[in-house]
């Protein structure tokens, strides 16, 4: 199927609205490992309806398709967490399923089946290479964040946004942007967080537990990984690229969780000599996560496409059953600038 380049329609509003009120029981998932745009899209729905199921009497519940279902512990401030259910607690024939931030079925994880039995599948997504898997799509690729989609259907609903919604849908843009950083942050995107400013929320609270707060483990397991990066100015055409990786047993030593390493691209990335960054993440069960991220020159998306994975043109992510070395030996030669290719 062919990604949708342009933003959703009228017809694909009214279909949303049409489905959500038409539903009894509405049931969210976003993807799997969630970060601040999955879980702050989905709560921050989740909230506004169930809000506003007080008075309709519809029933939410949320979750994510992990085999350990946890909330990353940087996400744990986040309003709506009373919706989360366990994967095996899930509706196994949903009347109406949701999805957030996740641009194939596969991203659901342990929830795929379940969408493939969904009554009604309404896809909410951001990525440009979206598979418009569901029944009815809103995917706006010119989206700073899912939650920039979720924010104007809940203004098309009629529901509220006060200031616990506005947390969820204000966590998912900041993180997005990387804080209003990256190239997405339009005027759009700052009046969207004026919007939701508006509503009280604490946005230094937010940053806090987001980016500036760790265990001091942490410390220790990023020095390992800094101590080994290793700086190839000859890759990516002569552009360079700089990469590292942590593994399990770095982490275990220091008795860190591996959620507490999911942000250590953003320090490997600020290497001036590298046009590419690269950290994989080995998991509790031995495979590796590789976070990629670009600073223009180079389609990472398109490089983790090939892998299995996916994401946006500067910042993407596969999943890798290999080795350290073999996974980056079949990485390498996909890093090529844009124009280069052949
Ligand atoms: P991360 O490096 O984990 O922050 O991921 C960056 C972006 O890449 C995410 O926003 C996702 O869009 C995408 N991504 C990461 N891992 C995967 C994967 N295994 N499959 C598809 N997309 C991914
Ligand atoms: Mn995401
Ligand atoms: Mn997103």
């Amino acid at each position: 199927m062919t990604a949708n380049a342009s933003a959703p329609g009228e017809t694909d509003w009214r279909r949303a609205t049409e489905l959500i009120r038409a539903a009894d029981t509405l049931a969210l998932a976003c993807h799997v490992s969630p970060d601040g745009d999955a879980l702050g899209s989905m709560l921050g729905l989740g909230l506004a309806l169930a809000s506003a199921g007080g008075q309709t009497g519809k029933k939410v519940v949320a979750s994510f398709g992990d085999r350990v279902f946890a909330v990353p512990r940087l996400l744990r401030f986040l309003p709506g967490q009373h919706l989360l259910v366990e994967p095996s607690a899930y509706p196994a024939e949903p009347e109406l399923m949701i999805t957030f931030d996740a641009s194939t079925m596969e991203r659901l994880g342990l929830l795929a089946p379940h969408a493939g039995k969904a009554g009604e599948l309404l896809v909410i997504d951001h990525h440009v290479s979206n598979t418009r898997f569901g029944t009815a799509h809103l995917v706006d690729p010119g989206a700073a964040s899912t939650t920039t989609v979720v924010e104007e259907l809940i203004n098309r609903l009629g529901l509220p946004i006060d200031r616990e919604v506005a947390t969820c849908l204000y966590t998912g843009l900041v993180t997005d942007t990387g804080s209003f950083r990256h190239s997405i942050t339009t005027p759009a995107a700052h009046a969207m967080a004026g919007r939701l400013l508006a509503t009280g929320l604490r946005p230094e609270e937010i940053a806090r537990d987001l980016w500036d707060r760790s265990p001091f483990a942490y410390l220790r397991v990023l020095g390992t990984a800094l101590g080994r990066a290793t700086l190839e100015p000859d890759a990516v055409g002569g552009l360079g690229l700089v990469w590292t990786y942590v593994s399990r047993a770095d982490r275990a030593e220091q008795g860190l969780p591996y959620d507490e390493v999911e942000g250590m691209i953003d320090v490997v990335r600020r290497v001036d000599e590298a046009e590419v960054a690269v950290v994989l993440k080995e998991d509790d069960e031995g495979g590796w996560n590789v976070s990629t991220r670009s600073k223009g020159a180079v389609d990472v998306a398109r490089a983790c496409t090939a892998l299995g994975g996916g994401g946006h043109p500067r910042a993407a992510g596969f999943s890798s059953a290999l080795s350290v070395a073999d996974t980056m030996a079949a990485l390498r030669p996909l890093l090529a600038p844009e124009g280069s290719r052949s």
